[in-house]
Protein backbone atom coordinates (compact mmCIF):
# COMPACT_ATOMS: atom_id res chain seq x y z
CA UNK A 1 0.00 0.00 0.00
CA UNK A 2 1.41 3.52 -0.66
CA UNK A 3 2.18 5.51 1.65
CA UNK A 4 2.53 9.34 1.31
CA UNK A 5 4.93 11.70 2.45
CA UNK A 6 4.63 15.18 2.37
CA UNK A 7 5.80 18.53 4.80
CA UNK A 8 2.41 19.50 4.95
CA UNK A 9 1.10 15.98 6.18
CA UNK A 10 2.78 16.47 9.56
CA UNK A 11 2.85 20.17 10.01
CA UNK A 12 2.01 22.02 13.35
CA UNK A 13 -1.57 23.34 10.98
CA UNK A 14 -2.33 19.77 10.23
CA UNK A 15 -1.81 18.44 13.08
CA UNK A 16 -4.11 20.31 14.96
CA UNK A 17 -6.83 20.13 12.74
CA UNK A 18 -6.66 15.99 12.79
CA UNK A 19 -6.47 16.12 16.57
CA UNK A 20 -9.34 18.50 16.57
CA UNK A 21 -11.66 16.18 14.28
CA UNK A 22 -9.96 12.99 15.74
CA UNK A 23 -9.94 13.72 19.03
CA UNK A 24 -14.05 13.97 18.53
CA UNK A 25 -14.16 11.03 17.50
CA UNK A 26 -14.30 11.78 13.86
CA UNK A 27 -12.49 10.63 10.48
CA UNK A 28 -10.37 13.17 9.07
CA UNK A 29 -8.16 12.62 5.46
CA UNK A 30 -6.46 14.65 3.33
CA UNK A 31 -8.21 13.99 0.18
CA UNK A 32 -8.48 15.70 -3.96
CA UNK A 33 -5.41 17.59 -5.94
CA UNK A 34 -3.06 17.38 -2.95
CA UNK A 35 -2.97 13.30 -2.02
CA UNK A 36 -2.82 12.91 -6.03
CA UNK A 37 -0.30 15.07 -6.75
CA UNK A 38 2.03 14.72 -3.62
CA UNK A 39 1.68 11.13 -4.93
CA UNK A 40 2.67 12.22 -8.72
CA UNK A 41 5.47 14.24 -6.76
CA UNK A 42 4.05 17.55 -8.46
CA UNK A 43 3.68 21.10 -6.49
CA UNK A 44 0.31 20.60 -4.18
CA UNK A 45 -1.24 24.16 -4.05
CA UNK A 46 -4.55 23.88 -1.76
CA UNK A 47 -5.64 21.27 1.24
CA UNK A 48 -8.82 19.25 1.02
CA UNK A 49 -9.50 17.56 4.16
CA UNK A 50 -12.95 15.24 3.93
CA UNK A 51 -14.39 13.64 7.32
CA UNK A 52 -17.41 11.93 8.33
CA UNK A 53 -18.45 15.12 11.09
CA UNK A 54 -20.91 17.34 9.84
CA UNK A 55 -19.87 20.65 8.96
CA UNK A 56 -21.81 22.58 12.19
CA UNK A 57 -20.06 19.86 14.13
CA UNK A 58 -16.48 21.27 12.01
CA UNK A 59 -17.41 24.73 12.78
CA UNK A 60 -18.36 24.52 16.41
CA UNK A 61 -14.78 22.07 17.00
CA UNK A 62 -13.05 24.59 14.85
CA UNK A 63 -13.98 26.87 17.37
CA UNK A 64 -13.36 25.04 20.44
CA UNK A 65 -9.81 24.36 19.15
CA UNK A 66 -8.88 28.18 18.73
CA UNK A 67 -9.09 28.06 14.87
CA UNK A 68 -10.70 30.42 12.79
CA UNK A 69 -13.54 28.83 10.95
CA UNK A 70 -15.45 30.21 7.66
CA UNK A 71 -18.72 28.52 6.18
CA UNK A 72 -17.53 29.14 3.02
CA UNK A 73 -19.42 26.66 1.45
CA UNK A 74 -21.62 25.10 3.98
CA UNK A 75 -24.85 24.39 1.34
CA UNK A 76 -22.22 21.56 0.29
CA UNK A 77 -20.53 20.96 3.32
CA UNK A 78 -17.29 23.11 3.61
CA UNK A 79 -16.01 25.24 5.97
CA UNK A 80 -12.35 26.43 5.74
CA UNK A 81 -10.41 26.51 8.74
CA UNK A 82 -7.16 28.29 9.20
CA UNK A 83 -4.81 26.48 11.75
CA UNK A 84 -0.91 27.46 12.26
CA UNK A 85 -1.59 29.75 8.91
CA UNK A 86 -2.43 27.12 7.02
CA UNK A 87 -5.59 26.84 5.14
CA UNK A 88 -8.08 23.82 4.96
CA UNK A 89 -10.59 23.34 3.36
CA UNK A 90 -12.75 20.77 5.22
CA UNK A 91 -15.71 19.29 3.40
CA UNK A 92 -18.10 16.42 5.00
CA UNK A 93 -18.63 13.03 3.63
CA UNK A 94 -21.17 13.55 0.25
CA UNK A 95 -22.65 11.27 -1.87
CA UNK A 96 -24.82 11.93 -5.46
CA UNK A 97 -28.25 11.94 -4.81
CA UNK A 98 -29.85 13.79 -7.96
CA UNK A 99 -28.18 15.63 -11.19
CA UNK A 100 -29.37 18.54 -12.91
CA UNK A 101 -26.21 18.14 -15.70
CA UNK A 102 -24.84 21.85 -14.43
CA UNK A 103 -23.65 20.69 -11.10
CA UNK A 104 -23.94 17.14 -9.16
CA UNK A 105 -26.86 17.77 -5.69
CA UNK A 106 -25.26 15.76 -2.86
CA UNK A 107 -26.29 15.17 0.23
CA UNK A 108 -23.95 14.18 3.45
CA UNK A 109 -22.75 10.83 4.26
CA UNK A 110 -20.74 8.59 6.99
CA UNK A 111 -18.92 6.62 4.35
CA UNK A 112 -15.72 7.49 2.64
CA UNK A 113 -17.03 4.94 -0.18
CA UNK A 114 -19.89 6.97 -0.81
CA UNK A 115 -17.70 10.28 -0.99
CA UNK A 116 -15.26 8.78 -3.11
CA UNK A 117 -17.95 7.61 -5.68
CA UNK A 118 -19.48 10.69 -5.97
CA UNK A 119 -16.04 12.56 -7.48
CA UNK A 120 -14.81 12.59 -11.01
CA UNK A 121 -11.84 10.98 -11.52
CA UNK A 122 -10.17 7.90 -9.71
CA UNK A 123 -6.73 9.37 -9.07
CA UNK A 124 -8.95 12.16 -7.77
CA UNK A 125 -10.18 9.76 -5.06
CA UNK A 126 -7.44 8.96 -3.20
CA UNK A 127 -7.76 9.63 0.63
CA UNK A 128 -4.24 10.42 3.02
CA UNK A 129 -4.45 10.20 6.98
CA UNK A 130 -2.24 11.62 8.83
CA UNK A 131 0.33 9.21 9.27
CA UNK A 132 0.33 8.90 5.31
CA UNK A 133 -1.24 6.04 4.88
CA UNK A 134 -3.52 5.78 1.43
CA UNK A 135 -7.27 4.85 1.23
CA UNK A 136 -7.93 4.15 -2.33
CA UNK A 137 -12.18 2.68 -2.68
CA UNK A 138 -12.11 3.77 -6.30
CA UNK A 139 -8.61 2.35 -7.83
CA UNK A 140 -6.93 5.60 -8.15
CA UNK A 141 -3.61 4.18 -7.37
CA UNK A 142 -3.44 1.94 -10.78
CA UNK A 143 -4.72 4.90 -13.07
CA UNK A 144 -2.06 7.17 -10.82
CA UNK A 145 0.57 5.00 -11.72
CA UNK A 146 -0.53 5.13 -15.26
CA UNK A 147 -0.98 8.72 -15.15
CA UNK A 148 -4.60 8.57 -16.34
CA UNK A 149 -7.84 10.43 -15.87
CA UNK A 150 -10.41 7.50 -15.77
CA UNK A 151 -14.08 8.35 -14.50
CA UNK A 152 -15.76 7.16 -11.73
CA UNK A 153 -18.51 4.68 -13.09
CA UNK A 154 -19.70 5.02 -16.25
CA UNK A 155 -17.93 7.83 -17.97
CA UNK A 156 -21.78 8.55 -19.94
CA UNK A 157 -23.31 9.02 -16.89
CA UNK A 158 -20.51 10.62 -15.21
CA UNK A 159 -20.61 13.41 -17.71
CA UNK A 160 -24.74 13.82 -17.80
CA UNK A 161 -24.16 14.70 -13.89
CA UNK A 162 -22.04 17.78 -14.64
CA UNK A 163 -20.67 18.47 -17.90
CA UNK A 164 -17.89 20.77 -15.94
CA UNK A 165 -16.28 16.88 -16.14
CA UNK A 166 -16.13 17.30 -19.80
CA UNK A 167 -13.43 20.05 -19.03
CA UNK A 168 -11.85 18.69 -16.50
CA UNK A 169 -11.18 16.03 -18.23
CA UNK A 170 -9.17 17.74 -20.48
CA UNK A 171 -7.94 20.04 -18.16
CA UNK A 172 -6.39 17.24 -16.04
CA UNK A 173 -4.83 15.45 -18.88
CA UNK A 174 -3.05 18.67 -19.75
CA UNK A 175 -1.39 19.11 -16.70
CA UNK A 176 -0.66 15.50 -15.68
CA UNK A 177 -2.27 12.67 -18.08
CA UNK A 178 0.27 10.45 -20.29
CA UNK A 179 -2.49 9.26 -22.46
CA UNK A 180 -6.03 10.14 -22.76
CA UNK A 181 -8.58 7.39 -21.52
CA UNK A 182 -10.73 6.03 -23.91
CA UNK A 183 -13.49 5.54 -22.94
CA UNK A 184 -13.72 8.85 -21.21
CA UNK A 185 -12.64 10.36 -24.59
CA UNK A 186 -15.89 9.19 -26.67
CA UNK A 187 -17.94 9.83 -23.67
CA UNK A 188 -16.47 13.60 -23.87
CA UNK A 189 -17.18 13.66 -27.55
CA UNK A 190 -20.56 12.11 -27.92
CA UNK A 191 -21.85 14.66 -25.14
CA UNK A 192 -19.68 17.75 -26.24
CA UNK A 193 -23.24 19.42 -26.72
CA UNK A 194 -23.39 19.73 -22.51
CA UNK A 195 -20.90 21.40 -22.20
CA UNK A 196 -23.31 24.80 -23.88
CA UNK A 197 -25.18 24.39 -20.86
CA UNK A 198 -22.87 25.45 -18.54
CA UNK A 199 -22.00 29.08 -16.88
CA UNK A 200 -19.76 31.08 -18.73
CA UNK A 201 -17.63 31.32 -15.24
CA UNK A 202 -17.25 27.77 -15.02
CA UNK A 203 -16.12 27.42 -18.73
CA UNK A 204 -13.71 30.06 -18.30
CA UNK A 205 -12.33 29.11 -15.39
CA UNK A 206 -11.58 25.72 -16.25
CA UNK A 207 -9.99 26.71 -19.63
CA UNK A 208 -7.70 29.07 -18.42
CA UNK A 209 -6.83 26.47 -15.82
CA UNK A 210 -6.43 24.38 -18.74
CA UNK A 211 -4.25 26.51 -20.72
CA UNK A 212 -1.90 27.41 -17.56
CA UNK A 213 -0.92 23.79 -17.93
CA UNK A 214 2.98 23.57 -18.84
CA UNK A 215 2.28 22.23 -22.20
CA UNK A 216 -1.90 21.80 -23.46
CA UNK A 217 -1.23 21.55 -26.96
CA UNK A 218 -2.19 17.63 -26.94
CA UNK A 219 -5.02 18.54 -24.38
CA UNK A 220 -6.42 20.78 -27.32
CA UNK A 221 -5.84 18.85 -30.23
CA UNK A 222 -7.60 15.94 -28.88
CA UNK A 223 -10.58 18.84 -27.51
CA UNK A 224 -10.76 19.72 -30.91
CA UNK A 225 -10.86 16.37 -32.54
CA UNK A 226 -13.80 15.62 -29.95
CA UNK A 227 -15.71 18.52 -31.08
CA UNK A 228 -15.45 20.22 -27.59
CA UNK A 229 -13.35 23.22 -28.75
CA UNK A 230 -15.78 24.60 -31.27
CA UNK A 231 -18.50 24.47 -28.30
CA UNK A 232 -16.50 26.92 -26.08
CA UNK A 233 -14.04 28.84 -28.98
CA UNK A 234 -16.43 28.77 -32.52
CA UNK A 235 -13.66 29.11 -35.02
CA UNK A 236 -10.67 28.35 -32.58
CA UNK A 237 -8.34 26.13 -33.83
CA UNK A 238 -5.36 24.11 -31.94
CA UNK A 239 -3.27 24.37 -34.76
CA UNK A 240 -1.09 27.23 -34.17
CA UNK A 241 -0.90 26.52 -30.09
CA UNK A 242 1.55 24.06 -30.52
CA UNK A 243 4.23 26.11 -32.45
CA UNK A 244 3.57 29.20 -30.06
CA UNK A 245 4.32 27.23 -27.53
CA UNK A 246 7.72 26.24 -28.98
CA UNK A 247 8.64 30.12 -29.99
CA UNK A 248 7.51 31.54 -27.06
CA UNK A 249 10.29 33.24 -25.14
CA UNK A 250 8.73 34.23 -21.88
CA UNK A 251 9.20 32.33 -19.10
CA UNK A 252 6.12 32.76 -17.76
CA UNK A 253 3.16 30.88 -18.91
CA UNK A 254 -0.10 33.41 -19.83
CA UNK A 255 -3.39 31.55 -20.19
CA UNK A 256 -4.66 34.60 -22.41
CA UNK A 257 -1.54 34.46 -24.64
CA UNK A 258 -2.29 30.45 -25.63
CA UNK A 259 -6.11 31.84 -26.24
CA UNK A 260 -5.39 34.50 -28.47
CA UNK A 261 -3.14 31.71 -30.44
CA UNK A 262 -6.35 29.20 -30.41
CA UNK A 263 -8.48 32.31 -31.65
CA UNK A 264 -12.02 32.06 -32.35
CA UNK A 265 -14.66 33.76 -30.63
CA UNK A 266 -14.70 33.88 -27.03
CA UNK A 267 -18.40 35.60 -26.17
CA UNK A 268 -18.70 32.32 -24.59
CA UNK A 269 -16.37 33.18 -21.91
CA UNK A 270 -16.35 35.72 -18.98
CA UNK A 271 -12.78 36.72 -19.18
CA UNK A 272 -11.84 39.31 -16.38
CA UNK A 273 -11.59 42.85 -17.53
CA UNK A 274 -7.72 42.34 -17.35
CA UNK A 275 -7.60 39.06 -19.41
CA UNK A 276 -10.03 40.79 -21.87
CA UNK A 277 -7.50 44.14 -22.39
CA UNK A 278 -4.57 41.50 -22.49
CA UNK A 279 -6.73 39.61 -25.24
CA UNK A 280 -7.39 42.50 -27.25
CA UNK A 281 -3.55 43.26 -27.18
CA UNK A 282 -2.36 40.20 -28.22
CA UNK A 283 -5.24 40.46 -31.11
CA UNK A 284 -4.34 43.52 -31.88
CA UNK A 285 -0.52 42.69 -32.36
CA UNK A 286 -1.65 40.20 -34.36
CA UNK A 287 -3.60 42.13 -36.93
CA UNK A 288 -1.63 45.44 -37.00
CA UNK A 289 2.10 45.62 -38.60
CA UNK A 290 3.59 47.41 -36.05
CA UNK A 291 7.34 47.16 -35.72
CA UNK A 292 8.73 45.33 -32.75
CA UNK A 293 10.15 48.02 -30.93
CA UNK A 294 6.90 49.59 -30.87
CA UNK A 295 5.26 46.64 -29.52
CA UNK A 296 7.90 46.05 -26.62
CA UNK A 297 6.85 50.27 -25.94
CA UNK A 298 3.13 49.76 -25.96
CA UNK A 299 2.41 46.62 -24.76
CA UNK A 300 5.87 46.09 -22.33
CA UNK A 301 8.12 43.65 -22.88
CA UNK A 302 6.43 40.07 -21.74
CA UNK A 303 3.26 40.88 -24.06
CA UNK A 304 5.23 41.91 -27.18
CA UNK A 305 7.90 38.86 -27.26
CA UNK A 306 4.78 36.74 -27.06
CA UNK A 307 3.03 38.58 -29.85
CA UNK A 308 6.17 38.45 -31.79
CA UNK A 309 5.82 34.37 -31.02
CA UNK A 310 2.38 34.68 -32.07
CA UNK A 311 3.03 36.51 -35.55
CA UNK A 312 5.85 33.79 -36.03
CA UNK A 313 3.26 31.02 -35.19
CA UNK A 314 0.90 31.70 -37.24
CA UNK A 315 2.45 33.42 -40.03
CA UNK A 316 4.82 30.43 -40.00
CA UNK A 317 8.20 32.17 -40.52
CA UNK A 318 10.96 32.53 -37.77
CA UNK A 319 11.27 34.23 -34.52
CA UNK A 320 14.10 36.59 -35.61
CA UNK A 321 16.07 37.17 -32.83
CA UNK A 322 16.17 40.69 -33.95
CA UNK A 323 12.97 41.95 -33.54
CA UNK A 324 12.83 39.92 -29.76
CA UNK A 325 15.70 42.72 -29.08
CA UNK A 326 14.06 45.73 -30.68
CA UNK A 327 10.53 44.73 -28.48
CA UNK A 328 12.95 44.62 -25.47
CA UNK A 329 14.41 48.27 -26.06
CA UNK A 330 11.32 49.50 -26.91
CA UNK A 331 9.97 48.35 -24.01
CA UNK A 332 12.81 49.91 -21.32
CA UNK A 333 12.50 52.99 -23.63
CA UNK A 334 11.13 56.14 -22.26
CA UNK A 335 9.54 59.37 -24.22
CA UNK A 336 12.18 61.51 -23.39
CA UNK A 337 9.49 64.47 -24.05
CA UNK A 338 6.65 65.81 -21.71
CA UNK A 339 3.30 68.21 -22.03
CA UNK A 340 5.78 70.97 -20.20
CA UNK A 341 8.48 70.92 -22.67
CA UNK A 342 6.50 72.16 -25.56
CA UNK A 343 6.51 75.43 -26.66
CA UNK A 344 3.58 77.23 -24.62
CA UNK A 345 1.79 78.57 -28.23
CA UNK A 346 0.36 75.13 -27.85
CA UNK A 347 -2.83 74.98 -26.08
CA UNK A 348 -5.66 72.53 -25.90
CA UNK A 349 -5.99 69.09 -27.87
CA UNK A 350 -2.60 70.75 -29.78
CA UNK A 351 -0.65 69.58 -27.22
CA UNK A 352 -1.77 66.50 -27.20
CA UNK A 353 -1.38 65.51 -30.97
CA UNK A 354 2.53 67.53 -31.10
CA UNK A 355 3.36 64.66 -28.13
CA UNK A 356 1.84 62.27 -30.26
CA UNK A 357 3.45 62.99 -33.53
CA UNK A 358 6.88 63.65 -31.32
CA UNK A 359 6.60 60.29 -29.85
CA UNK A 360 5.58 58.36 -33.56
CA UNK A 361 8.65 60.02 -34.73
CA UNK A 362 11.09 58.85 -31.98
CA UNK A 363 9.43 55.44 -32.21
CA UNK A 364 9.99 55.42 -35.67
CA UNK A 365 13.68 56.65 -35.28
CA UNK A 366 14.27 53.62 -32.87
CA UNK A 367 13.68 55.84 -29.79
CA UNK A 368 17.32 57.37 -30.70
CA UNK A 369 16.57 61.22 -30.27
CA UNK A 370 17.03 63.24 -27.60
CA UNK A 371 14.97 65.85 -26.20
CA UNK A 372 15.98 68.46 -28.11
CA UNK A 373 16.46 67.00 -31.18
CA UNK A 374 12.84 66.22 -31.22
CA UNK A 375 11.61 69.54 -30.06
CA UNK A 376 13.80 71.09 -32.53
CA UNK A 377 11.50 68.56 -35.01
CA UNK A 378 8.37 70.44 -34.35
P1 LIG B 1 -6.27 21.25 -8.28
O1 LIG B 1 -6.79 21.95 -7.05
O2 LIG B 1 -4.85 20.87 -8.24
O3 LIG B 1 -6.64 21.94 -9.53
P2 LIG B 1 -8.10 19.21 -7.48
O4 LIG B 1 -8.21 17.76 -7.83
O5 LIG B 1 -7.87 19.53 -6.05
O6 LIG B 1 -7.02 19.84 -8.41
P3 LIG B 1 -10.46 20.77 -7.25
O7 LIG B 1 -11.25 21.43 -8.31
O8 LIG B 1 -9.78 21.59 -6.22
O9 LIG B 1 -9.41 19.86 -8.00
O10 LIG B 1 -11.44 19.74 -6.55
C1 LIG B 1 -11.06 18.99 -5.41
C2 LIG B 1 -11.63 17.58 -5.52
O11 LIG B 1 -13.08 17.64 -5.53
C3 LIG B 1 -11.25 16.84 -6.79
O12 LIG B 1 -10.02 16.16 -6.64
C4 LIG B 1 -12.41 15.89 -6.95
O13 LIG B 1 -12.26 14.77 -6.12
C5 LIG B 1 -13.60 16.69 -6.45
N1 LIG B 1 -14.31 17.43 -7.51
C6 LIG B 1 -14.13 18.73 -7.84
N2 LIG B 1 -14.94 19.09 -8.84
C7 LIG B 1 -15.67 18.01 -9.15
C8 LIG B 1 -16.70 17.73 -10.10
N3 LIG B 1 -17.13 18.66 -10.95
N4 LIG B 1 -17.23 16.49 -10.11
C9 LIG B 1 -16.81 15.54 -9.25
N5 LIG B 1 -15.84 15.73 -8.35
C10 LIG B 1 -15.27 16.95 -8.28
MG1 LIG C 1 -7.84 21.45 -5.25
Amino acid sequence: MANLEAPWLTSAGSLAVFAMLEGAGHQAWFVGGCVRNALMEEPVSDLDIATDALPEDVMKLAEGAGLKAVPTGIAHGTVTVVSAAQTFEITTFRRDVETDGRRAVVAFSEQMEDDARRRDFTVNALYAGKSGEVRDPVGGLADLEDRRFRFIGDPHHRICEDYLRILRFFRFFAWYGRDLDADGLAACSSLSEGVLSLSAERVTSEMLKLLAARDPARAVAAMEHAGILQRVLPGGSSRFLAPFLHLDPVAEIDPIARLAAIGGDVSGLRLSRADAKALDAYRHGLENTWSAGRLGYALGEDQALRVLALRAALFEHPLDPAHLEAARKGAASVLPVRAADLPDTLVGPEIGNALKILEDRWIDSDFGPSKAELLASL
